[in-house]
């Protein structure tokens, strides 16, 4: 395995108030680098300290977009910090490497440069209720040269940032609008992929969803506008009639492993849970109905986060009486539980680092 060479900061930073921390405002004193050409393959590996990134004006991630990230998290724990599945960050950082032509990292050595970063850091891990170390590795294509052609050359960069509550109403029930205009990836396209250039597709929406006061937007498919697919940077999952519903993977809709543990949990508890089409006419039937008993996102940043309001053509379905539902809640509680090390771990998910 390649050895990373450690280069430390002179000067440390300040931290910043643990309490106030909001959500990727704050990095940490040191970044992970490595680069990446064609004759050398990964090569360089090192920490550094946090700064600006110098770039060739020509390079391909600046004019054709080949970027993809990873979003984790780091959790202190009594005797050290755990992270959440890393393993699948790193698998679905291939997939998405895959999709997009970047080069693909090796697995172990991969956690072995996030766990030396992370312990280097130990001291930026908040350990307030709801707080943790976010994690985002990313990587992006960099020849210096403005051909459009798979690369030859990439940089695989992770920053840490302390964060609090993803949502400003942290884990109150948020009011999402659902777009009938805009998509954000269709089949085919590199929705399943963790790369930049969805957000890009995404943010007319979402500013447009912002400025009437949503959180955010619930896409749907990019054919028909009639299929839910997923909120901004999160999965979807609902509860109609006792049974589980979540919009199955179509290659459109991003793979959450916040997702997938969910699933996992749900089954586990003994709940019916069906990854399968949903259209909005029956989704928002059910709202009517009274059939929708709760509805939620799942994602790293946010966890599980419950939905209040379903808006679409401008008329308003409250979820849940705009509460967070028993269902959400238990989940919340299971998981945070398993992922700040309150509750057992019985299914390997955690990579528990002792400092
Ligand atoms: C990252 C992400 C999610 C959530 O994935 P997790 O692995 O649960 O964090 C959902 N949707 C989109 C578009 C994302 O980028």
């Amino acid at each position: 395995m390649q050895e990373i060479r450690i280069e430390k900061a002179k000067t440390l930073k300040q931290k910043p108030d643990f309490s106030k921390l909001g959500f990727g405002k704050y990095f940490t004193d040191h970044m992970f680098m490595m680069d990446y050409s064609d004759d050398k393959g990964w090569y360089d590996a090192r920490i550094v300290p946090f700064g600006y990134i110098p770039i060739h004006p020509a390079s391909t991630v600046l004019h054709y977009g080949a970027e993809i990230f990873e979003g984790m998290k780091a959790y202190k724990t009594a005797d050290g910090y755990q992270m959440f599945r890393p393993w699948e960050n790193v698998k679905r950082m291939n997939d998405s490497a895959e999709r997009l032509c970047l080069p693909t990292l090796d697995i172990d050595f991969t956690i072995k440069a996030l766990e030396t970063l992370i312990t280097m850091e130990y001291e930026w891990i908040p350990d307030l209720p709801g707080t943790s170390l976010y994690i985002r590795p990313f990587m992006f294509g960099n020849d210096e040269s403005l051909g459009v052609h798979a690369v030859h050359n990439a940089t695989f960069v992770i920053i840490l940032s302390p964060v609090g509550s993803y949502y400003a109403e942290g884990l109150n029930p948020v009011k999402i609008t659902i777009e009938n205009e805009d998509v954000r990836a269709v089949r085919g396209g590199t929705g399943y992929a963790k790369c930049g250039g969805n957000y890009a597709a995404s943010l007319r929406a979402g500013k447009k969803a912002a400025d009437k006061g949503f959180s955010q937007v619930l896409w749907l498919d990019g054919v028909e506008r009639k299929y839910i697919e997923e909120v901004g940077a999160m999965n979807v999952m609902f509860k109609i009639n006792g049974e589980i519903a979540t919009p199955k993977l179509t290659g459109s809709v991003l793979p959450g492993i916040t997702r997938k543990s969910c699933i996992e949990i749900l089954r586990e508890w003994g709940y019916t849970v069906n990854e399968r089409l949903i259209s909005v006419d029956e989704l928002l039937g059910a709202a009517e109905n009274g059939t929708l008993e709760e509805a939620w996102g799942t994602g790293t940043a946010a966890v599980v986060s419950p939905i209040g309001h379903l808006v679409y053509e401008d008329i308003d379905h409250v979820v849940s009486e705009n509460k967070i539902g028993d269902l959400t809640q238990r989940l919340y509680d299971e998981l945070t539980g398993i992922q700040w090390g309150l509750r057992p771990d019985t299914r390997g998910w955690c990579y528990k680092v002792k400092v």
